[in-house]
C-alpha cells in the first residue's frame, strides 16, 4: 500500500519503464454497497469499495477503465495536502471546534488530541443530546481513520478526536447525525427526515464534512 503523504509527486508513470503507473488501493466489502465506489481515504489511500459478491479479479479492470480519474483525483488530493501545513507549529495550533489555541508536541501529539476531545467534544455531546432529548449510553473519543462517528447498538457512541479540528457546526453535525442513529439504525429516508429536524442544513454539512477531511493536518493521524 502505497501512502501518500505531503510533498510526494503523483506518478503519472513509472520512470523506469515508461508504462502507467500502478495505482495501489486497498478492497474493502461492504454489506450495503450496491455498486462499487472509489473513495480516497486520508491520509491519501484510495480504497475501492465493493459490494459483497463481487469478483475482487474484475477490480483490476476498473482501476483501469477510471485510470483519469483517479489520477485527476489524486492531485487534487495532493494539491489541498501541499497547500496545508504539515508542520506542527511551535506556537500552538488553533484547535476551530472549541475556538482556542493549543501547544501540542510532537511527542505525544495523538494522546494529547485525545485529551483534548475528552475534555470539550464529550460534554458538546452531552450537550446536544440534551438539547435534543436523545440520550446515548455513551460518549467515547476513538481515533478512527475513516469514520467520524458510530453509534453501535447499544446506543455508544463513539466520536473521532480529529473532529477537534473542524469548525464547530460540523461537529454538531457529526454528534446529531450519530444521535440520529440511536432511532434509525440505517441511512434511511426516515433517518434522514429526521436529522433534518434537528439540522435543516445536514446535506449542506455531510457534503462539506468530506471536503473537510483534507483540511486535518497530517500530524494528526
Ligand atoms: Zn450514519
Amino acid at each position: 500500500m502505497v501512502k501518500w503523504t505531503p510533498g510526494d509527486l503523483c506518478p503519472q508513470c513509472d520512470p523506469m519503464t515508461g508504462k502507467p503507473a500502478r495505482i495501489e488501493y486497498s478492497v474493502r466489502i461492504s454489506p450495503r454497497a450496491k455498486r462499487v465506489t472509489l473513495k480516497f481515504s486520508p491520509p491519501g489511500e484510495l480504497v475501492v469499495v465493493i459490494p459483497r459478491g463481487f469478483k475482487k479479479e474484475r477490480i483490476a479492470a476498473l482501476i483501469e477503465e477510471r485510470r483519469t480519474w483517479i489520477e485527476k483525483a489524486f492531485s487534487k488530493v495532493l494539491t489541498s495536502w501541499a497547500t496545508k501545513e504539515d508542520v506542527m507549529p511551535a506556537a500552538g495550533f488553533f484547535l476551530p471546534s472549541i475556538g482556542r489555541s493549543f501547544v501540542l508536541e510532537e511527542s505525544n501529539v495523538l494522546p494529547r488530541i485525545r485529551a483534548l476531545a475528552e475534555e470539550y467534544i464529550v460534554p458538546m455531546g452531552w450537550n446536544i443530546a440534551d438539547e435534543t432529548g436523545r440520550r446515548p449510553g455513551k460518549f467515547s473519543i476513538r481515533n478512527q481513520k475513516s469514520l467520524w462517528g458510530s453509534c453501535s447498538s447499544k446506543n455508544m457512541i463513539n466520536l473521532n478526536q480529529k473532529l477537534l479540528f473542524l469548525e464547530p457546526y460540523l461537529v454538531r453535525y457529526v454528534i446529531l447525525h450519530e444521535l440520529c442513529h440511536i432511532e434509525h439504525r440505517d441511512h434511511s429516508t426516515r433517518f434522514w427526515t429526521s436529522l433534518r429536524d434537528l439540522d435543516p442544513f445536514c446535506l449542506t454539512h455531510r457534503r462539506e464534512l468530506r471536503s473537510a477531511q483534507w483540511t486535518i493536518p497530517a500530524w494528526a493521524y
